[in-house]
């Protein structure tokens, strides 16, 4: 009977919830996952309960099948204890910071807040199984002092299956949703048209390694350019084989930016018929309607009452009507029902076909993935996905576990500390100062006794240091932040943007939490290094290898597609992404565009090595001023950092007509705007002088007449600093290639990322110039697409470059 019936496996925490859905948004919810540190306890109590029990068991399995309407709903979970002498009584853990709000909540009548219907489900499933009713009990421990209280809870037989009834319909009805969606997506996978008449030269190619990757169940790893039309080359397949699996795409991307060309290729797929759906999130910080995104019901109206209100205006049923979900729909629904425009994001993602995200969801905060599963019914495997812009990933990645501690950020945050009302004032400054007596402390060099009394001098030495932290303090530290901070919110003080007291704990508890791994002797890509300052000191911990965290993300998908038009060597990138070599296909595809509409040269007879920098630059000047007077137009000057850009200013004179702009070091974006709208214009011939691996060198289009021309001085290395220094010795052990880790390719991918902004469209046509004669080393030069040159680049390399570059620009007027 059962092969009849479509079977959907679900958690007991995804089915205990109450029928309607009831409550807000805030941490004792009961709608969310537990935390690190609550997992930690429960694992302290069930260790203490197993020592002086004989008859306690913990984490005993229990699952029960319910059949409906055509599905057999098999629920399944752990109990986390069991007595089982005399009457037998099941226990179940929780933790939170607020002991008693959570004791209230889970007493209140009738008793159907989530943790409740989980524990009652136990019950009933035991009662099932043993025809004996058992004890229910909640053991609830603070994460604030470990203090902890029992709460008894009934199970009455007969109010419970009323609640079942109701959930099993809605079940039956969340089932046959997905199994609409399913259909539609498979649907859609049988007749997905390709958005244009005829792919790009070279994007069909690109479709077809994809195709056959996805098929061998390989990773794949790509390179390519601008023109080939990669967002539709590589998302056509991609969501064609999720689509026919019932499934969908994740697309990340490195900046919000880039989700635009993901959304626009969407909207190609939707214009050539296929009824796609996408969902574009957009982070909390951007979309809360608040000043803090400070989730609880009592400071955010959008919290209050959040559940309720979604269940009782079916904004589900609204927001899967739509096709495309940005954040203004989510803003004009939040607004108004009154309810969090970030939350509703994870309603509607279930029934996206495409969402487009930023990496952080991905491979930071991979629970929000997690949390938008679709009921699995008639899907195969898991969702693709795919990687834009990958040459950032393992830089991003190892930001995400590379925190810092600075005694002058805390001072930064003492001056809003001190604007605090006064009840709060001297203990929060009281923190300040203890934190940043911690951070003294950790200096090296510090006796025992100045350890004890740390000074903010830092005699010992005045040069950065790698240290070995023990977190003791740190982790003290944090416990005395987080009651502080409790105490705080529970008070009726209305939270303003950028709080101190929030600043002040989120700071610290972000480096307190990465500590446990950072200081584990095991992982050598970890260190940790002392800066010495004048108000004491940073504490920096540096990440210089994710992979390992990377890998555990790839888990959740079915096929991975990588991408950019920067990851050579690709041993690099695919080592440092994380991918798995044993699995993974390479390929780079060239230029789509005639390599007589670009005139690529390297000039290696300057260094900008930094030894030969002073003499380097009135020459840098000079090749930019030649070489930019025989053609009019617009120039980017691509420099390795401020300080060259700014030395070669120094001495530059502009060929007659043209304009200097620069990039500044903050720049805000109506500030870019405003240069690229002068570029637009392309009135009055401009030389913009910027940075490599900056706002203006990556991510940026300038088509047609906007830019004619880039010269890029010198591959931007690193500093040769501590850290670097340190990575360069872990990468020389891992890898055996310390220097080109470390220095070479991720200085080639901002150098190449520079030279790829000039040639965009098939019209375009300008010159390149890559300046130093480290270009023409082959350590640097097989970062370069194999378009640039046919077997050296030595053939970029000209003796008479000023006639070269006249020549070509007269051919390119006779075209
Ligand atoms: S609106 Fe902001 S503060 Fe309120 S629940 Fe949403 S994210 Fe949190």
């Amino acid at each position: 009977m059962t092969d009849e019936l479509k079977t959907i496996a679900l958690s007991v925490r995804d089915f205990a919830l109450p029928v309607p859905r009831t409550g807000s948004i805030d941490a004792q919810s009961g709608y969310g996952s537990s935390t690190l540190e609550g997992q930690e306890i429960h694992i302290q109590v069930q260790q203490k309960r197993a020592k002086l029990f004989s008859d306690y068991e913990a984490e005993v399995k229990m699952s029960h099948e319910f059949k409906r309407g055509g599905f057999c709903f098999q629920i399944g979970g752990r109990m986390d204890g069991l007595f089982s002498q005399g009457r037998p009584k099941i226990e179940e853990i929780k933790t939170t910071l607020n002991l008693k709000e959570l004791l209230r909540k889970l007493s209140t009548p009738p008793q159907n807040h989530p943790y409740c219907l989980q524990l009652k489900t136990y019950g009933y499933f035991y009662w099932l199984q043993h025809k004996v009713l058992p004890e229910l009990t909640f053991h609830l421990v603070s994460t604030r002092n470990h203090e902890s209280e029992d709460l008894e809870i009934k199970l009455d037989i007969a109010d419970y299956e009323e609640w079942l009834e109701h959930r099993l319909d809605e079940l039956v009805e969340e089932a046959q949703i997905s199994e609409v969606r399913a259909e539609r997506r498979k649907e859609i996978a049988k007749d997905f048209p390709f958005p244009f008449e005829n792919p790009r030269p070279g994007q069909l190619e690109l479709i077809q390694e994809i195709e056959i990757g996805m098929e061998n169940r390989n990773q794949l790893l790509l390179q390519a350019p601008t023109g080939l039309g990669k967002t539709v080359g590589v998302l056509y397949p991609a969501l064609k084989e999720a689509l026919a699996r019932g499934q969908n795409v994740i697309y990340a991307t490195p900046k919000n930016s880039q989700h635009v060309a993901a959304e626009n290729a969407v909207t190609q797929f939707r214009k050539s018929g296929s009824k796609l759906k996408s969902l574009t999130v957009t982070a909390k910080s951007k979309i809360c309607f608040k000043n803090e995104p400070l989730c609880n019901p009592e400071y955010c109206e959008y919290a209050k009452g959040y559940y309720s209100k979604v269940y009782e205006n079916d904004l589900k049923k609204i927001l899967n009507r739509k096709q495309k979900l940005t954040t203004q729909v989510f803003r004009e629904i939040g607004e108004e029902y009154e309810v969090c425009p970030f939350e509703l994001q994870l309603e509607a993602a279930q029934d996206a076909d495409t969402i487009i995200c930023d990496y952080n969801y991905v491979f930071s905060q991979s629970t929000f993935l997690e949390k938008i599963q679709p009921m699995p019914v008639d899907q195969e495997g898991k969702p693709n996905l795919v990687v834009d812009e990958v040459h950032n990933l393992p830089s991003r990645a190892m930001d995400y576990y590379s925190p810092a501690l600075s005694s002058q950020s805390l001072e930064k945050i003492r001056e809003d500390v001190q604007k605090l009302p006064s009840q709060f004032r001297s203990q929060a400054e009281e923190l300040l100062d203890g934190c940043i007596q911690v951070i003294i402390s950790s200096r090296p060099g510090s006796s025992k006794e100045e350890r004890n009394h740390p000074s903010p001098s830092p005699n010992a030495f005045q040069k950065p240091q790698k240290i070995s932290l023990s977190p003791e303090l740190f982790i003290e530290q944090d416990l005395r932040l987080r009651q502080f901070l409790s105490y705080y919110l529970d008070s009726q003080l209305e939270i303003q943007a950028k709080d101190a007291v929030l600043r002040l704990c989120f700071y610290w508890a972000e480096f307190t939490s990465a500590l446990d791994i950072a200081t584990n002797p095991e992982n050598k890509e970890f260190f940790v290094t002392y800066h010495p300052h004048a108000t004491g000191g940073t504490i920096k911990i540096t990440c210089c290898d994710a992979s390992d965290q990377l890998k555990s993300c790839y888990k959740e998908y079915e096929q991975v597609v990588a991408f950019s038009a920067t990851v050579k060597p690709f041993e690099y990138y695919a080592k440092l992404s994380g991918l798995k070599l044993d699995r993974l296909k390479t390929a780079e595809f060239q230029s789509p565009f005639s390599k007589s509409n670009r005139k690529m040269m390297i000039i290696p007879q300057i260094s900008t090595k930094y030894s030969d920098r002073e003499r380097s630059y009135p020459k840098v000047a000079e090749v930019v001023r030649r070489i930019s007077s025989l053609k009019s137009g617009n120039y980017f000057v691509f420099f390795p950092s401020f300080f060259f850009m700014e030395k070669v200013l120094e001495v530059f004179q502009a060929p007659p007509g043209f304009t200097i702009l620069k990039q500044e070091r903050e720049m805000k974006s109506r500030q870019v705007e405003t240069v690229l709208d002068h570029l637009r214009l392309g009135d009055v011939p401009t030389l913009v002088f910027a940075v490599q691996g900056g706002v203006f060198s990556e991510g940026v289009d300038y088509p047609g007449k906007m830019l004619i021309g880039a010269f890029v001085v010198g591959p931007p290395l690193p500093n040769f600093d501590l850290e670097r220094e340190e990575m360069r010795k872990y990468y020389d052990e891992a890898f055996g290639s310390g220097f080109d880790y470390a220095y070479t390719y991720p200085a080639m991918a901002k150098a190449v990322q520079a030279a790829g902004r000039v040639i965009r469209s098939e019209t375009d046509r300008g010159i390149i110039i890559l300046i130093d004669q480290r270009f023409i080393n082959g350590s640097y030069s097989q970062s370069m697409p194999t378009d640039w040159f046919e077997k050296s680049p030595l053939e970029l390399v000209s003796q008479s470059i000023l006639k070269e570059i006249t020549d070509f620009w007269q051919s390119s007027e006779t075209h």
